[in-house]
């Protein structure tokens, strides 16, 4: 059922000073003017959040989770005063909420609960009222009243919650970016904005390290539907349209280069080649709750195999005291870790239907003489772990290979 509620939400960079937080005002007392039935979600103001942890950690390494939420729920609360305030003295009718305040209930894993139940009548009543809503994103409250909160970034997933239960036509994300590009334009100057993506893609760009939308958001918006806007809070032109896949979208072989770095490489070395030793490796590092991404395995030889796996760095010292005792117990002859790499992806819906990508990708690597350690595909993606003092070059070499500064 579509209706004229528009959801605005406000990232952290868009609020944090007094002068920001007026002009977001005056952009949504616009939208409004546009006849509009306007839900703000607001996060806290710059880096609120990162202020509190490092507050909470200078009294203790491990600060209690439940006292957690309770202060971090503290800088939303803030963000939704002060909008509350910038809207009336722009005479604009306005009130601000808390989440627990319209009703929004999650289990209890706290500082990263789920949304179990979303309310909305208290909302709605105040938009017959003709008020824009304030709603704090990022926060909730359990069944027993109990404040949580949705994990860092989840003021995003807040957004889409409420829009999905609003029935609202569109999230907007109101961004110090004004949009999704072909790649991080820090890296690549020629890269461009994207006008439209697919949630897929979305996805897949966001966990593969572009930080523009939590994953988390994205997927309750493909479940539920719902279009999603990502634009700048400054800008009045249109951003990036994530929504279902259209037919044009597959026209485009790939539609984005991601990477991340801080990534290390181990290669357990002569692994006896049986069934249940892979599973036994991998269990034993997720009950460490290490973070695995690519896994190779070499061909066998002589009843041995070879076995990598990529983390992130910051894990590394964990892994290699696991994987040590692992050897040991396995019957290996030893790892080797490469403390230094990092990721080059490609995303493109247009790979289902296209062939060639993956040459394509390793020609534009080769090209530059940077070495592929390991690959990975999906449907959607390719990619590859080079060393991490090549990626930036490799992202611009696939990025002028594909020619993706002419997909604006
Ligand atoms: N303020 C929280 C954070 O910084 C939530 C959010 O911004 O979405 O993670
Ligand atoms: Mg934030």
């Amino acid at each position: 059922m579509a209706n004229n509620i528009t959801v605005m939400k406000f990232g952290g960079a868009t609020l944090a000073t007094p002068a920001l937080m007026k002009g977001v005002a005056r952009r949504i007392v616009e939208t409004r003017a546009q006849g509009r039935d306007v839900v703000v979600v607001v996060s806290a103001p710059g880096k609120m959040t990162d202020e509190l942890i490092a507050k909470a950690r200078a009294i203790t390494d491990e600060p209690d989770e439940r006292e957690m939420d309770m202060l971090l729920a503290t800088g939303e609360q803030q963000s939704i005063a002060l909008m509350g305030i910038a809207l009336k003295s722009l005479d604009c009718d306005a009130i601000s909420f808390t989440g627990p305040q319209v009703g929004i209930v999650t289990d209890d894993a706290h500082t990263k609960a789920r949304i179990v139940k979303m309310g909305g009548e208290k909302i709605k009543t105040a938009l017959r009222l003709g008020k824009v809503v304030i709603v704090a994103g990022f926060q909730g409250e359990t069944e027993n009243e109990e404040i949580t909160t949705l994990g860092r970034g989840g003021s995003d997933l807040t957004a889409v919650a409420l829009a999905t239960a609003l029935s609202a036509g569109i999230c907007e994300f109101f961004k110090d970016v004004d949009g999704v590009y072909t790649a991080d334009p820090r890296i690549v100057p020629e890269a461009v904005r994207l006008p439209r993506l697919a949630y897929d893609e979305m996805l897949e760009m966001a966990s593969l390290g572009a930080q523009v939308l939590y994953n988390r958001c994205v997927e309750f918006a493909k479940k539920n539907k719902i279009v999603l806007h990502v634009r700048s809070s400054t800008k009045p032109e249109p951003g990036t349209l994530i929504s279902e896949e259209v037919a044009q979208m597959e026209g485009v072989m790939v539609s984005g280069v991601t990477h991340t770095k801080k990534e290390a490489k181990l290669t357990i070395l002569w692994v006896p080649d049986q069934p249940g030793i892979a599973a036994k490796i991998f269990s034993r590092l997720a009950a460490e709750k290490l973070n695995i991404d690519v896994i190779v395995q070499d061909i066998s030889e002589e009843g041995s195999t070879n076995i990598s796996f990529t983390i992130s760095q910051d894990d590394l010292s964990r892994a290699k005291k696991a994987v040590e005792k692992l050897v040991r117990e396995i019957g290996a002859k030893g790892f080797e870790a490469d403390e230094h790499v990092g990721k080059v992806s490609v995303v493109g819906v247009g790979m289902r239907s296209h062939s060639g990508v993956a040459a394509a990708m390793f020609e534009a690597l080769a090209e530059k003489g940077i070495n592929i350690q390991m690959i990975s595909t999906s449907e959607i993606k390719i990619s590859c772990i080079v060393a991490e003092d090549r990626v930036e070059e490799a992202v611009r070499a696939i990025h002028e290979k594909f020619q993706l500064a002419k997909l604006a």
